[in-house]
């Protein structure tokens, strides 16, 4: 297939590059490089199957290809609060320019959604009929509302137009790629037991996350794009694995052999007290399952970021 994809140059994004150009795609990426590397990419660079286009998705963008990928908009909270009307705007007219795009071209289109779209759960695990207790109107609106008019956008287009729109919704991924500078739990951690300064967990650690190794996620990316048809509702991905913030701080102290001490701070508002996604519908309809757990993926990550820092 010949592929569209944005956010190529992100911690995701670049992931799926090196995947679909191995897997034979030819790959046309773009990326405004807001939070986004060329050194994710730099091994793409001069692939024949390869093409590096610097582009805001909230410009429209022609071109004619079989799929569109769309991963373009920060996901650590610290970098999407940092301009909430650009992340927004990212969410809101880059899905609408990328589905006029393929109503243009009749291109199948992949969005990657989020289980921010749940916001702050009342039941656990979430399955995708769960409509979730998002603040419309808190500091995290702009990703969490962004993505899920997205959806709603991906499903609009399906229903009026005949498109076929694939949503998945990506619960809390890491591995290498993340930049240092990132914010998120993961790599905030890593970096910060690397470094011998103090780890900062937010509130007392109780709240939970699930947490999904990045090439297990770029499977079930892959098994969605390559479906044969479009699935009738959004597909979780994640590993349900459910940790409490203060073990993973834990895991990373011990993995690194780090003697960081563990400073708590604040908890910032509307965040939420859990999250651990059921993967049913996702183990059925793609055969998939994460199979690194937290330990050996906490190993490769920190391995990547001894190097980077
Ligand atoms: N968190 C923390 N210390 C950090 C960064 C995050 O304790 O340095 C907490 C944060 O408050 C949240 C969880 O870790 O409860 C996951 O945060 P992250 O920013 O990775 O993503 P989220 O799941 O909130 O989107």
């Amino acid at each position: 297939m010949r592929i569209l994809l944005t956010g190529a140059a992100g911690f995701l994004g670049s992931h799926i590059s090196k995947k679909l150009v191995e897997s034979g795609h030819q790959v046309i990426g773009l990326d405004d490089l807001s939070t986004g590397s060329l050194n994710n990419i730099e091994h793409l660079m001069g692939n024949k199957n390869f093409q590096f286009i610097e582009h805001d998705v909230r410009i429209p963008y022609e071109v004619k290809v079989d799929a569109i990928l769309n991963f373009a908009c920060p996901a650590s909270p610290v970098a999407y609060q940092k301009d909430p009307v650009r992340t927004i705007e990212t969410n809101f007219l880059g899905m609408i320019n990328l589905l006029h795009l393929a109503n243009k071209t009749g291109a199948r289109v992949l969005q990657a959604s989020t289980s921010e779209v749940y916001g702050d759960p009342s039941v656990s695990p979430q399955n995708e009929s769960y409509w979730g207790n998002v603040n419309p109107i808190g500091i995290r609106s702009c990703y969490d509302e962004g993505k899920r008019a997205a959806e709603t956008l991906c499903f609009d287009y399906k229903r009026q137009y005949g498109l076929d729109t694939r949503v998945i919704r990506i619960f809390n991924t890491y591995g290498p790629n993340m930049s240092i500078g990132d914010g998120r739990v993961v790599s905030n951690f890593i970096v910060q037991a690397l470094k011998g300064e103090p780890i900062s967990i937010f509130g007392e650690g109780q709240q939970s996350r699930s947490f999904c190794f990045v090439s297990d996620l770029v499977e079930g990316i892959y098994k969605t794009l390559t479906l044969n048809e479009s699935p009738s509702t959004p597909i979780n991905l994640g590993n349900p694995n459910e940790f409490k913030i203060f073990e993973l701080a834990n895991v990373v102290k011990e993995i690194t052999g780090s003697k960081s001490e563990i400073i708590n701070s604040p908890l910032p508002q509307d965040d939420p007290k859990q999250r651990c996604p059921d993967i049913s519908f996702a183990k059925v309809i793609l055969n998939w399952e994460p199979k690194v757990q937290l330990r050996e993926g906490i190993e490769k990550t920190s391995e990547y970021f001894k190097k980077k820092i």
